[in-house]
């Protein structure tokens, strides 16, 4: 397996040099995926792809790339969805914010102790407000989380996560680090070969986030690394128009109406190209402590 390439050091958010090489694979095969404006007047986003492997990623970084809080139902269903991991003991959700998702997995893992690690305060008001048992501040890779959290917890969640660090593959194996053997890493990510992507273009909501990660890239890394996958399931999130890029007049009724029928198909758009998000669970190898 190749080694991950070597990434400029760029600080927690993050507005870093273009890069000639793809932060994935190390490829020199770059293309234009997209030039779109930035959310502050007169900014620019910069999408590459690489050409060897697909993995998508601004090029220079821009400073726009903080994840957005979720709708709680959407972690509700999340964490349902989820509901057939046995039984974890210790949990880390990794870029949990304000620990939004622990809350309202609670419901359904009554008996898991849940930790939040963020780059943000937010995740300190998280304990404070009893929704984590442990705050921890900073991203996997930064230096010493890792050593202080190894081994440490049954499931490690990463829920639109990997899009807004600066080293995704890094930060994923880091990810296994801190699980136990035979533990479970889970991952949702929004899919970059979805039809909306193509569709909607600048306006699609992930087009604006620090990467996007091909699914075959994610599983193919984590195969390698000795996980098995246990579940990989295309889920569909509807774009809510106030989180959409700001639009020009003309395009606001249309894009809202749009938005309004994309909530209505959800259930139906879920098995389909147009899902945008993919959710995957990975064991990590070895058996769980008896
Ligand atoms: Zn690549």
């Amino acid at each position: 397996m190749p080694p991950s390439p070597s990434v400029p050091q760029v600080s927690d958010r993050f507005p870093g040099p273009r890069r000639e090489d793809c932060p994935w694979c190390g490829s020199a095969r770059l293309r234009t995926r997209l030039r779109a404006p930035g959310r502050q007047r007169g900014a620019a986003v910069a999408l590459d792809e690489c050409g060897a492997c697909a993995h998508a990623f601004q090029n220079p970084p821009s400073a726009d790339g903080a994840p957005r809080a979720l709708p709680g139902r959407r972690h509700r269903a999340t964490a349902r969805a989820l509901a057939g991991l046995a039984d974890p003991e210790s949990w880390l959700d990794v870029g949990t914010g304000h620990g939004h998702f622990p809350e309202a997995a609670k419901e359904f893992f009554p008996y898991t102790s849940f930790d939040g690690l963020d780059p943000t305060a937010r995740v300190e008001r998280a304990l404070g407000e009893g929704r984590v048992e442990e705050a921890h501040r900073g991203l996997l890779t930064t230096p010493g989380v890792t050593d202080r959290l190894r081994a440490r917890y049954d499931v490690v969640s990463m829920f639109h996560h990997l899009a807004h660090v600066p080293d995704p593959r890094a930060e994923l194996r880091a990810a296994l680090a801190v699980l136990r053997p035979g533990g479970h890493l889970v991952v949702e990510a929004a899919d970059p070969d979805s039809a909306y992507a193509a569709l909607l273009g600048p306006r699609w909501l992930p087009h604006s986030h620090l990467h996007l990660l091909p699914l075959s890239n994610l599983e193919a890394e984590l195969a390698g690394l000795g996980c098995a996958i246990t579940t990989t399931v295309r889920t569909h999130h509807p774009q809510e128009p106030a989180t959409a890029r700001p639009l020009p007049a003309p395009l606001r009724a249309p894009l809202a109406a749009a938005a309004a029928l994309d909530r209505l198909l959800a259930p139906l758009t879920r098995h389909t190209r147009l899902a945008n998000t993919y959710r995957v669970v990975a064991r990590t190898p070895g058996n769980p402590p008896a």
